[in-house]
C-alpha cells in the first residue's frame, strides 16, 4: 500500500487535536487498494461542517461551502479536497436524492449508506488504519462490484446507482455480482427518474473508459441502454449484410472502442457511437440488400435529439453532428482540384483531422481491423497541399465581403447572403477569381440578373 500524503497527514493531526476523526473514503481508497493513482481526495470525518470550517480556517486553510446541504464543504490547504461529515440517507422519497441529511455518529453508519463494498471502505489518517466494515477489499482483488447491503433496496434509494455499477465495471473491467446485476431491472422505474446531467456524466465516464462497449453492453443487457439511449437500443439485430459483419449497434461499438483506445477526443467517441443511429429509420431493401439512403442526416439530426436531451454543450453537439452528417464523403482518385477544394470548404479546416480519423473508427467498426497505414492518404496529402496553396475555402477568405457589396447598392440579408454563398462556389470552383473587382463584376451581374 501506498504511503499516506503527508499534506493528509497534517489536517488528520489538525483534527486529532481537536478530538475529530479524519478518513480518506470513496474512489481514493478504492484506487490505492488497486494500486492505482489516485485523482481526487474524498475525506470523511467526526467534525460538522462548522467545525471543519473552524479548524481549517484556523489553521489557515480556505474552506469552501459547495454542498454544505449534504454536510460536504471543499477545503484548499496545500491542495484541495472535499470534506464531508459522517452521514446517514435516509428517507429517499424520489430516488433520486436523500430528502434530508442525517449525520452519523461512526465511520461503520457512514460507510454503511455507501454504494457500494468497493466504495464503502475507509482508510484512518491518523494510522493508516482501514475500516472495511463489508468485505470490499477482498471484491476489490477479486474484481466484483457489489451493492452494500440489499441490492433492490439500495437501488430504489437512488435511481443512479445501477448506471454507476456499469460505469464502473466499464472503468475498472470489473464484473458486477449476480444479486447486484439482477437488482438493476426492478429498479429501472426509480432509474428513469435521475436527471439527464448525472447520467450524461456516467455515459462520458464509459466512453472515457478503456473498452467503452462493456459498459453499452451492459446496459444493453440490463435495461438500461433502451431507457437512456433506447436510440441505439434500436441498432441491435439490423443487419447491413453487403457492407457488414455486424449489426449496426456492435458495428458503433467497436467504431467507438477504436475511438477509446486510440486516446481521440470526447467528441469522436460520440460521433462514433451515434455516427449511424439513424439507420434503423431508412433502411429499406433494394435487390435484395439493405439500402440506408441519406442516414447521415438523419443519424446527425438524431444525434441532436439525443445530445440535447443528454444536456451536452451547444459546442460539443454542433461538432459531434456534424461529423456526423459529414462521415460518408466518398473520396475516389479522379476528384478535380476543385472537388478538393468543395470537400475542404464542406467539412471546415479545423474538422479535417476528425473526419478522417472519424473514418478510421468506422473502418474498424465494420472489419475489426484497424485501416491499413496507405488509407485515406492520397486526399489526405492533396488536402494538405490545396491547404498550403492558401486559396479561399470560407466567405471570410473572399477578396470581397458584405461592406464591399453594399457599396454596389445590393442590401444587406438574405439575398446578399445568396450572393455571397454563389461568390465562394465560382472562387471554390476557380481560385483566379477571387480578386476584389472580379468578385464585384460577378456580383453585380448576378444581383442584377436575380
Ligand atoms: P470517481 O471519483 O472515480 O468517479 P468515486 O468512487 O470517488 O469514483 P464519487 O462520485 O466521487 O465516486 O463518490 C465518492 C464516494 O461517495 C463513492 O466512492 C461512494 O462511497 C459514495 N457515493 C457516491 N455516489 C453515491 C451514490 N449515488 N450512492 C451511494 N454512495 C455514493
Ligand atoms: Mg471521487
Amino acid at each position: 500500500m501506498k504511503t499516506i500524503d503527508p499534506v493528509l497527514k497534517e489536517i488528520a493531526s489538525i483534527f486529532d487535536s481537536y478530538g475529530k476523526e479524519l478518513y480518506l473514503v470513496g474512489g481514493a481508497v478504492r484506487d490505492m487498494l488497486r494500486g492505482k493513482k489516485i485523482h481526487d481526495w474524498d475525506l470523511a470525518t467526526s467534525a460538522t461542517p462548522e467545525e471543519v470550517t473552524g479548524m481549517m480556517r484556523s489553521a489557515g486553510g480556505k474552506v469552501i461551502p459547495t454542498g454544505i446541504k449534504h454536510g460536504t464543504v471543499t477545503v484548499i490547504y496545500k491542495a484541495q479536497m472535499e470534506i464531508t461529515t459522517f452521514r446517514t440517507e435516509a428517507d429517499y422519497t424520489d430516488g433520486r436524492r436523500p430528502d434530508k441529511v442525517h449525520y452519523a455518529a461512526t465511520i461503520k453508519e457512514d460507510l454503511s449508506r455507501r454504494d457500494f463494498t468497493m466504495n464503502a471502505i475507509a482508510l484512518r489518517l491518523t494510522d493508516g488504519e482501514i475500516a472495511d466494515p463489508f468485505g470490499g477489499a477482498k471484491d476489490i482483488k477479486a474484481g466484483i462490484i457489489r451493492c452494500v447491503g440489499n441490492a433492490d433496496e439500495r437501488f430504489g434509494e437512488d435511481g443512479l446507482r445501477p448506471l454507476r455499477a456499469v460505469r464502473f465495471a466499464s472503468q475498472l473491467g470489473f464484473k458486477i455480482e449476480k444479486n447486484t446485476l439482477n437488482a438493476i431491472n426492478g429498479a429501472l422505474g426509480v432509474c428513469a427518474k435521475v436527471s439527464w446531467e448525472r447520467v450524461r456524466d456516467e455515459i462520458d465516464k464509459i466512453l472515457n473508459s478503456p473498452v467503452p462497449s462493456l459498459g453499452f453492453l451492459l446496459m444493453e443487457k440490463t435495461g438500461l441502454l433502451k431507457l437512456f439511449l433506447n436510440e441505439l437500443a434500436l441498432c441491435r439485430g439490423i443487419e447491413q449484410k453487403g457492407f457488414h459483419n455486424f449489426d449496426v449497434l456492435d458495428h458503433s461499438l467497436y467504431a467507438c472502442d477504436y475511438a477509446a483506445a486510440k486516446g481521440y477526443s470526447k467528441e469522436l467517441r460520440l460521433a462514433s457511437l451515434f455516427h449511424d443511429v439513424g439507420k434503423p429509420k431508412v433502411r429499406e431493401m433494394d435487390n435484395g440488400v439493405w439500402s440506408f439512403h441519406r442516414h447521415e442526416e438523419v443519424s446527425s439530426s438524431m444525434c441532436r435529439e439525443i445530445m440535447n436531451r443528454l444536456r451536452y454543450s451547444n459546442a460539443e453537439i454542433d461538432k459531434v453532428c456534424h461529423l456526423i452528417k459529414e462521415h460518408m464523403f466518398f473520396y475516389t482518385e479522379d476528384w478535380t482540384d476543385a472537388a478538393v477544394r468543395r470537400f475542404i470548404a464542406r467539412i471546415g479546416e479545423e474538422h479535417l483531422k476528425d473526419i478522417y480519423l472519424l473514418r478510421f473508427c468506422d473502418v474498424y467498426g465494420f472489419s475489426g481491423k484497424p485501416p491499413d497505414s496507405r488509407f485515406l492518404m492520397d486526399l489526405i496529402s492533396r488536402v494538405e497541399k490545396t491547404l498550403a496553396q492558401g486559396r479561399a475555402f470560407t466567405l471570410k477568405d473572399l477578396a470581397a465581403g458584405g461592406d464591399d457589396l453594399k457599396t454596389l447598392g445590393i442590401p444587406a440579408g438574405k439575398i446578399m447572403g445568396n450572393i455571397l454563398k454563389e461568390l465562394l462556389e465560382t472562387v471554390l470552383d476557380d481560385p483566379q477569381q477571387n480578386t476584389r473587382e472580379k468578385l464585384l463584376e460577378i456580383a453585380m451581374k448576378i444581383y442584377n440578373e436575380r
